[in-house]
């Protein structure tokens, strides 16, 4: 541990206010396990918001430190789980920050949209395998649920059994067209459903994407991955235009390695965001985001192939598109291959 003596009292006051705003939020939110009703209705079992909550908490239990990063709009805690090293020097006597002497950080981001609870497990995965390694210099940061307004209200509608689709925060915002990189550009397609995929009134309006720019502000984020769905991807900058960054051969060559590893008999798409989906070009994205603000290698892993099926129970059943019904197998799958990436290994 890199904490001075000066130091450890602050850090351990923040860790203990941080875990008991989630047990308050764990205990508002108690509710029966939602996955046998999902199984029975031909859908994963996946956990509901509360169990995510409770998650986190047995995460915090074997060696996370949980950090409070603010309140989403309807009052729910947004929290950051940190490993290893601790990533920032705000809280050094003075508030001083010396960029150049931060550890390097790996940030870790799930949950940005409602319906991608396969990118959430993904995470809490990764997570678990993590501790399994030494991190030595290297300090990771997860935000496993970026959104939790939006999870909230698909585990609601899960449980009350409305087939809705979801992709916004309390305000009506698309989290990942808010970040303050291009943001309000929007391709032809985002201009005409405008609904879909609203900016906010400016960049960083939304709690959520303030919260997370704010705590991660101190830190040299080096490396970036925020886990979507679905489509069976690993996308990387630009998402805001087809132009070719200075290192998109790096990006290229994790992206690639990573693609390979998740499903090696059929390997994901590996390729720049912009070039993947054409004709949505969209600024505002974390992807862009991570790597314009902080020079980080960045990446966008649109998870699985999702769950689409002829069953009639699941055409008709947003959920079902987005996330697969082998959550353990997919999630696992996904956590292995983003390990040494994640770790900062090198390719
Ligand atoms: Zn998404």
């Amino acid at each position: 541990m890199s904490l001075t003596v000066e130091q450890q009292p602050r850090a351990d006051v923040q860790s203990a206010v941080a875990t008991a705003l989630l047990e308050q939020a764990i205990a508002k939110s108690a509710a029966p396990p939602l996955g046998p009703a999902l199984v029975a209705r031909g859908l994963g079992p996946y956990r509901g918001y509360g169990e995510m909550l409770a998650t986190m908490r047995r995460l915090i239990d074997k060696g996370y430190r949980p950090h409070h990063l603010g309140r989403s709009v309807e009052g729910e805690p947004l929290l950051a789980l940190h490993l290893g090293r601790e990533a920032s020097s705000a809280s050094a006597p003075g508030g001083k920050t010396e960029r150049g002497t931060l550890y390097r950080t790996t940030v870790i981001l799930a949950g940005v949209h409602p319906n991608e609870w396969i990118g959430v497990e993904s995470c809490f995965a990764l997570l678990e395998q993590l501790l399994a390694h030494e991190l030595g210099d290297r300090s990771v940061i997860a935000i496993p649920i970026v959104n939790p307004d939006g999870i909230r209200r698909v585990d609601r509608n899960l449980r009350a059994g409305r087939r809705r689709f979801v992709r916004h925060n309390a305000r009506g915002v698309d989290l990942n067209r808010n970040f303050d990189e291009s943001w309000g550009k929007l391709g032809l397609v985002q201009r005409l459903l405008r609904g879909l995929f609203n900016p906010g009134s400016r960049a960083a309006s939304e709690p959520e994407v303030e919260a997370l720019a704010h705590h991660l502000s101190p830190v040299r984020v080096e490396r970036a991955v925020s886990l979507h769905s679905f489509g069976g991807a690993v996308l990387f900058p630009l998402a805001s235009s087809t132009a070719r960054v200075h290192d998109a051969a790096e990006h290229e060559a994790w992206a690639s390695r990573i693609a390979h590893a998740v499903d090696p008999r059929r390997p994901y798409a590996a390729r720049s965001c912009a070039r993947w989906a054409r004709g949505v070009t969209a600024g505002g994205l974390e992807l862009d985001w991570f790597h314009a603000r902080h020079g980080a290698l960045s990446l966008l892993v649109e998870c699985s192939r999702g769950g689409r099926s002829m069953r009639p129970s699941r055409l008709l059943e947003p959920f079902g598109w987005f996330n697969p019904p082998r959550v353990a197998a997919e999630s696992a799958a996904i956590a292995t291959a983003l390990l040494p990436f994640v770790r900062g290994l090198e390719l």
